[in-house]
């Protein structure tokens, strides 16, 4: 999910108090709908005991800047795969490429923390 720009430039003065998503949705220029789709998504909010939804100003404003934050990426090397068991980057015992089409590889080698055999894609010749 990508915030508009306007959302991130506008969510700075919203205040700490509590929006019906309405007017939350007013004051960031969005329609109510891609906010309830936010809520839905994470966004922080509160009901009352009429199940109304209330979102908290500050509260939203930490989480437009929470979504800013650009995404860790690890660039993986070519001996390098990621083992869904270890749940880590690991490098590759006895790495093995295997052209599959055209610039495509598959790189099978095996795990040197577990022993489990990783299969991971790239393209020749480049660090992907
Ligand atoms: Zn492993």
């Amino acid at each position: 999910m990508k915030l508009p720009h306007h959302v991130i430039v506008k969510a700075p003065g919203l205040l700490p108090m509590l929006y019906k998503a309405s007017e939350l949705a007013d004051e960031i220029q969005i329609p109510e709908r891609t906010l309830r789709d936010w809520l839905e998504a994470g966004a922080p909010f509160q009901r009352d005991s009429s199940n109304r939804i209330w979102v908290n100003g500050q509260e939203f404003k930490q989480w437009v800047q929470e979504k800013r934050k650009p995404k860790r990426t690890f660039k993986l090397l070519d001996n390098q795969a990621y083992c869904l068991h270890c749940k880590t980057a690991v490098e590759l015992l006895n790495p093995e490429r295997h052209a599959i089409k055209g610039k495509l590889v598959n790189i099978k080698g095996v795990c040197p923390q577990c022993g489990c055999t990783i299969n991971r894609g790239g393209v020749d010749g480049t660090v992907n």
